[in-house]
């Protein structure tokens, strides 16, 4: 099922009457997820991903702006007859009722054509059971699980009624790193499976980029990118892209353009053919960097960290807008720890420019 937002907008009145505080939740979001595909929602905590999710699923209502399922305009349809499925933080599991009550439970409550019998009701919440990996736990109460299992019976619950649309909200964030890591590759599993069109929010970089076919970049209700995950962290479109996405973070720093060339202090570190002269920030991922002893760019060493098979190099310049640069080399390149200095060339497609006052992205030739 195709999901499609117009112009989607929520923006809360002001809880004080006289101070002007409403809140743009949402800010006219168009985008459209395509039938089959898991997309992560993903950004800092507040921008708007939780209503983004509630009005698709119906729980809100948008200010303006229209949701489609497929062909539907389901803008005004009620939440039950959306045919979602949707898993919280927060289990919400009802603590009285067995793991199978609990599956069986949306079930239950089906009225008219919809209805179904015993035996059916049985299939379909062995079948929910067994994609989540919890069919030996059905006899037990939510108390008698761990907190991954608790949020795979949450999951179970939400795939019972075969959904159009699975909306999930940081779903991994009560577990542990662990399980964290388990769970969201489950959810993949799961999805490709099932290929029920998902939503996932998270506000979570790594996994939203290790489990989405598509991201969504949000910040303060505004869309900032959306593409699959690698191609946004190939081609951010502005500064804050850039920097929330990758561990480490992307290494920033005040530079600017003079002569098509981009300049951090006095090092001319790399060319910018057709670039205006101008102030810029300077991005350089932690893996753009060459340990070139003929190298165009300089900073202090301050220590070299092994990590198998890369080592992470931290140094310091003082036009880092961060107090260090931490690059990552190949462990086969051996670091004299003695030096003060340590000299690095770049590469081409790691390394990004930004405008200094509304830091969108500023495209030139790589050669
Ligand atoms: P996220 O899920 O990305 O953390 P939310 O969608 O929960 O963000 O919130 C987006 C913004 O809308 C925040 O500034 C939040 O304070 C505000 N907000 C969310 N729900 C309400 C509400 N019911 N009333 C007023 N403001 C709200
Ligand atoms: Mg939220």
């Amino acid at each position: 099922m195709k999901v499609e937002l117009q112009n989607l907008t929520k923006i809360f009145p002001s809880r004080n009457k006289k101070a002007n505080e409403e809140v743009v939740a949402v800010n006219n979001f168009n985008f459209t997820i395509p039938d089959g595909k898991l997309i992560g929602l993903l950004g800092p905590s507040g921008c708007g991903k939780s209503t983004t999710l509630y009005m698709i699923s119906g729980l809100q209502k948008p200010t303006s702006g229209k949701i489609f399922f497929g062909d539907d305009d389901v803008t005004e349809l009620s939440t039950e007859n959306r045919g979602i499925g949707l898993v919280f933080q927060n289990y919400a599991l009802y603590p009285h009722m067995t793991v199978k009550q609990n599956i069986l439970f949306p079930l239950q409550n089906l009225k008219g054509k919809d209805k179904m019998t015993k035996e059916e009701m049985l299939e379909r919440a062995n079948y929910a059971a067994k994609l989540v990996q919890i069919d030996e736990l059905m006899d037990r109460k939510p108390s008698e699980l761990s907190g991954g299992q608790q949020q795979r019976v949450a999951i179970a619950r939400a795939l019972v009624k075969m959904p159009r649309v699975l909306l999930l909200d940081e779903p991994l964030s009560n577990l542990d790193a662990r399980l964290r890591l388990q769970t969201r590759e489950e959810i993949r599993r799961i999805q490709r499976e099932t290929k029920i069109t998902t939503v996932f929010v998270t506000h979570d970089q790594e996994e939203a980029m290790s489990i989405s076919d598509l991201i969504v970049v949000m910040k303060l209700g505004v869309m900032q990118q959306i593409g699959e995950p690698q191609e946004v962290y190939d081609n951010p479109t502005n500064l804050f892209v850039a920097k929330f996405l990758g561990t480490p973070p992307i290494n920033v720093f005040n530079g600017r353009v003079h002569d098509g060339k981009i300049y951090i202090g006095e090092d001319a570190v790399m060319d910018a053919p057709g670039v205006q002269d101008q102030e810029v920030y300077v991005g350089i991922r932690p893996e753009g960097f060459n340990l070139d002893e003929n190298g165009p760019f300089h900073c202090k060493l301050s220590s070299v960290e092994v990590m198998g098979r890369d080592v992470s190099i931290v140094s310091t310049n003082e036009a880092s807008i961060n107090p260090i640069i931490r690059s990552i080399i190949n462990a086969e390149n051996k670091v004299d720890t003695n030096q003060e200095y340590v000299s690095y060339s770049l590469k081409p497609n790691k390394i990004f420019i930004f405008n200094k006052e509304n830091e969108e992205r500023i495209h030139f030739e790589v050669k």
